[in-house]
């Protein structure tokens, strides 16, 4: 029999419940022993949900209160002293690495806090001390919750993080200097004695992630796989199922411990189906391989024809035993169930399957191979009619999308003249001061923005009245920015909910759900909107406010639009076509609006491409270049049909371009506005190694804090940059958009910010 598996399911509930308990917990409106109960409520409802669905290999341990890492940082006592001397209860104290704490006298922020791979998701990074010891907590989570499954009637396999990527995933505290992986031979010891307890609990097989193979790997953590991993066989041991996932592992399969002593491997067969031959010759004689064919990463209904016919491959090699049928990852990034969505287009929700309706595919896809397809006739035909029509749907075949995008060439891709001519233009054109000041878009989404939104949008007011509403916003902004004496002006976003959403409202080949929420970190949930069919514009988005704010502003006024790479990553994608199809489509739309724009007299435009690093592929090398080639190629298309004389920026919400520099000079932007604050201005020097000619505006405060910086702070920022970059190429920004901030602090910070520039502009 070809068993069933999921390694790991979805925390939040149906409607978000640990989010809403978590955050009540936080605010003292809910006791601790009511999260320890709505907590453990939704873990039996998430064993029954596979139970029920016929799973035979459910995950326990996947749940978290906010991060798993997190957990396991608890789990192995390796808690800064910061945290630990603060007495705190356990919960409390484990929120307060998570988020900070800052009650009862006790004032310590959160660990740091960083994207899980290529995801949306966040983990906590383990932070480790020169002198660091470990310790199993007393009553580990592991245990206590496969024995509460147990006794719930559910036999689970408890899922871990292996040894060397909870040390390969973290780092050195501030002020140390060990070498996390360095640390294996102290932690080895507190997984055995972990791993015992599991078996005694009546564990026979744990799933270890070790998610750090499909990386490159610095020697020294290749090196540490196999003498940790011998140390994590025995008779008093479960066995072990080694995962592995966002990725293939063929590379670094050398590394791994003489695979006799693992039970199995599971690897991701949807994102590199291509490593199933490779794998399998490469597994011991008894091992398990477990399949990852159903994605865990996105929203999209699993095509049973081609997933059973990978099972099947492995089995004609393995044969039955050897097998088993899987998500691909964790179901942790992909929304809770298709149930609640009662606003779908029909057509398109028969498209979708999220985590409880994936739990079913996996269950389907292990039937078909064990018992032959006539023992899921129907499921099989009514996937092939999905898969069918969604093929042939018009949502997916739009020919006028297509057709433009047969036309596309390499010079719709060029600007008209190289930099220093459009620059030449520009100064002309819009006649700016040396060290110019602008703002990277949004200005403060007051609670009354909130209030008419909403009210607009459940048809409270009417669009009259809501247009009006924007329209006084935009020139209560435009009076302010001309008080504070800016020099490039913003119309503020007052329209727009969220930068990717707002455009996928306006654009054809998007849906939205209503309760798609996927974690991203801690409480926070997100809603990506989702990519159907071919994208389109069926009319401006943006040109209607733009143009009022250029109608009533005496300085230049900058467009603001969020860039195809953009739209992309903060979207569930479609997998029926490649990304770069995808982008370029995006990317045709963008450019309409740009043109749109230019001729409703806006003459600088921004395009937002803050995702364009997350999407860099994990390993370096072909693909990572054949990713930033076309990433690259989208923005350009985007923008260069402008004029010369018309300026374009970019803005990215960091400033670690080392790795991928190549592309970001490529994008050949005018100006690039990029964080500067939180980190180094060493960052900047890379600019000048590279002599990047065109300008850059490194943002001189943070927008993330109310604080205020000083006009003195602002200047000695400016004047570090100064040490890369020359006086005329700099530009004066904050960090990033203003929209999270109140008012007071965003004026009195943006008057140091102008008195700043206007002391080095005297000086120069
Ligand atoms: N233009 C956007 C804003 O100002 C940029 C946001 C971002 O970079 N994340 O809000
Ligand atoms: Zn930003």
């Amino acid at each position: 029999m070809v068993q069933s598996s999921v390694l790991g399911f979805p925390r939040m509930g149906a409607n978000r419940e640990l989010k809403k308990a978590n955050e009540a917990y936080w605010a003292d409106k809910l006791s601790r022993d009511d999260l320890l109960k709505e907590a453990k409520r939704l873990r039996l409802e998430h064993w029954k949900i596979q139970k029920d669905a016929g799973i035979d290999v459910i995950p326990s341990n996947d749940f978290a209160f906010y991060d798993h890492i997190l957990d396991h940082i608890q789990l192995f006592n390796a808690i800064p002293e910061r945290y630990s001397q603060a007495s705190l209860d356990p919960l409390d104290e484990y929120f307060a690495m998570g988020r900070g704490h800052q009650k009862g006298g006790v004032d310590v922020p959160s660990l740091e806090m960083v994207k899980w791979f290529d995801s949306n998701y966040h983990y906590v990074k383990p932070t480790f001390q020169d002198n660091q010891t470990f310790k199993l907590a007393s009553d580990p989570k592991p245990v206590v919750q496969f024995l509460e499954a147990k006794e719930a009637g559910v036999h689970t396999r408890p899922v871990l993080v292996g040894p060397v990527s909870f040390l390969a995933l973290g780092k050195a505290d501030r002020d140390q200097s060990v070498d996390p992986i360095s640390l294996l031979d102290k932690l080895i010891p507190v997984y055995v004695e972990l791993l015992e307890k599991l078996k005694a609990a009546g564990a026979d097989t744990v799933q270890i992630d070790e998610p750090v193979l499909v990386l490159d790997l610095p020697q020294k953590v290749k090196d540490a796989f196999k003498p940790a991993y011998e140390k994590l066989v025995g008779d008093k041991l479960p066995k072990l199922l080694l995962a592995t996932y966002f990725g293939d592992i063929v590379h670094n399969f050398d590394v791994l411990p003489a695979v006799q002593s693992l039970y199995g491997i599971h690897i991701d067969l949807v994102r590199n189906p291509e490593q199933l031959n490779s794998v399998i010759e490469k597994l011991g004689s008894n091992q398990v391989l477990s399949a990852g064919v159903v994605d865990g990463r996105n929203i999209w209904k699993t095509n049973f024809k081609r997933a059973i016919e990978t099972v099947e491959t492995a089995i004609q090699k393995l044969g039955k035993e050897r097998v088993i049928v899987a998500t691909s990852s964790s179901l942790l990034h992909t929304p809770h169930s298709l149930e609640s969505e009662k606003k779908l287009p029909e057509e398109v929700k028969d498209w979708f399957s999220f985590a409880v309706q994936k739990v079913s595919e996996v269950v389907v896809i292990a039937k078909a191979v064990t018992d032959g397809p006539a023992a899921v006739r129907d499921a099989l035909e009514a996937n092939a009619k999905s898969m069918q029509a969604r093929a042939s749907s018009e949502r997916t075949n739009n020919k006028a999308v297509k057709d433009r995008q047969s036309k596309v060439t390499a010079s719709d891709m060029e600007r008209k003249s190289p930099f220093p001519e459009r620059y030449a233009q520009q100064k002309k054109h819009l006649s700016l001061p040396l060290f110019p000041t602008t703002t990277i878009g949004s200005f403060p989404q007051t609670k009354d923005i909130r209030i008419q939104r909403n009210k607009f949008t459940k048809g409270e007011i009417t669009p009259e009245e809501y247009e009006k509403f924007i329209e006084k916003e935009i020139e209560d902004v435009i009076k302010i920015q001309e008080e504070l004496d800016l020099d490039v002006f913003v119309h503020g976003e007052p329209e727009r909910n969220d930068m990717v959403q707002y455009f996928g409202e306006r654009l054809d080949g998007y849906v939205f759900t209503t309760h798609g929420w996927v974690q991203s970190y801690g409480s926070r949930c997100v809603r990506p909107p989702i990519i159907v069919g071919d994208v389109s514009r069926p009319a401006p988005m943006t040109v209607k406010e733009s143009k009022y704010a250029v109608s009533i502003s005496k300085k230049p006024m900058k467009g603001m639009l969020t860039g195809p790479i953009t739209c992309l990553r903060w979207s569930f994608p479609r997998d029926d076509v490649h990304q770069s199809v995808q982008a370029q489509q995006l990317a045709l739309a963008l450019r309409d609006e740009v043109l749109d724009l230019e001729a409703a007299g806006v003459y600088v435009i921004q395009v937002d491409e803050p995702a364009l690093r997350e999407g860099l592929p994990l390993r370096s090398g072909t693909e990572r270049e054949k990713y930033l080639s076309w990433a690259v190629d989208a923005f350009k298309l985007s923008v260069a049909g402008v004029q010369d004389s018309t300026q374009i920026h970019s803005h990215f919400c960091y400033s670690e371009f080392q790795d991928f520099f190549h592309a970001i000079a490529a994008l050949d932007a005018d100006v690039l506005s990029i964080e500067n604050s939180k980190s180094d201005a060493k960052l900047l020097k890379v600019f000048e190694d590279k002599a990047y000619p065109r300008h850059i505006g490194p943002g001189v405060y943070d927008i993330h804090s109310p604080r205020v910086p000083s006009e003195q702070e602002i200047k000695d920022r400016i004047a570090e940059m100064l040490a890369y970059l020359k006086p005329e190429q700099l530009w004066v920004n904050p960090d990033c958009g203003l929209k999270t901030r109140q008012w007071k602090e965003t004026k009195a910070a943006l008057i140091n910010m102008v008195n700043a520039a206007k002391f080095y502009r005297q000086k120069y």
